[in-house]
């Protein structure tokens, strides 16, 4: 009696484990945006999009589902395919936002499949493709960068600023702490890269990061004209 108990009771917890994996796919999204000049001073083979070169701006990498505890998943749906029919009235917006700088130079749809696959797939409970992209799009206008640097005193010139004026202007703008990435350049200058924003899992707001990214930049960066 005592036996068919205990195996009842590790039923009804496997049970309510099951049920809590299922409804909780991640916890929050990172929308991660790019400086092109920095991708293009480090990886010595960036390619202009076949559109042509990308305005002066910061592009998006992308918006990924994570976990509080640092991990996140990736690859969440093994017959995941990018369908560009479902987002062809986006196409021109997302090459202007959204430009590839691989090599060979090409029109984007292998960056933005890589990114739907990777990071999109992970969070379908949430939002379909065109949603995901979509909300991608609007954050970006949402968080203006570039302007709310400037707003700063901080510009794409080539010259260095405090990674403590960088963060400061950002959070003056949009309400919340940014982290920051940065690359070396081949004279070994650390470089402004990407901006990390947390985002709800909805997609829609941005919120304070339960869990900042990982940092690897010296107290001043160099921010590259692109
Ligand atoms: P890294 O090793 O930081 O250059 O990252 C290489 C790639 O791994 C990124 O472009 C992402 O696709 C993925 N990655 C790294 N960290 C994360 C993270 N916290 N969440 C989602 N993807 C990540
Ligand atoms: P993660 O795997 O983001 O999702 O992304 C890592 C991959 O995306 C790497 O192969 C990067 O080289 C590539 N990547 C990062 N930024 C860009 C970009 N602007 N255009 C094309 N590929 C990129």
């Amino acid at each position: 009696m005592k036996l068919q108990f205990s195996i009842f009771t590790k039923l009804l917890i496997i049970q309510y484990l099951s049920i809590l994996c299922v409804s909780q796919d991640f916890d929050f999204f990172y929308f991660v945006q790019q400086w092109p000049g920095s991708y293009c001073d480090t990886k010595q083979s960036c390619c202009y999009p076949k559109s042509g070169k990308p305005a002066a701006d910061f592009g998006i990498h992308g918006l990924w589902p994570e976990y509080k505890d640092g991990s996140y998943p990736s690859n969440c749906d093994p017959d995941g395919v990018f369908e560009k029919s479902q987002i062809s009235d986006l196409i021109s917006d997302l090459r202007q936002n959204w430009p590839t700088l691989s090599c060979p130079s090409n029109d984007g749809t292998k960056f933005w499949t890589h990114e739907w696959v990777k990071h999109g797939t992970c969070a379908e409970s949430e939002l379909d493709q065109r949603e995901y992209f979509e909300a991608a799009l609007k954050l970006k206008e949402k968080a203006n960068l570039l302007q709310a640097l400037k707003n700063a005193g901080i510009k794409p010139d080539d010259g260095f600023y405090e990674l403590e004026s960088i963060i400061a202007a950002i959070k003056e703008a949009t309400g919340f702490t940014p982290g920051i990435e940065c690359n070396v350049d081949p004279e070994h200058n650390s470089q402004l890269y990407q901006i990390y924003m947390c985002v709800d899992t909805s997609a829609s707001e941005f919120i304070q990061c339960p869990k900042q990214p990982r940092k690897k930049c010296a107290s001043t960066v160099q921010f590259p004209r692109f």
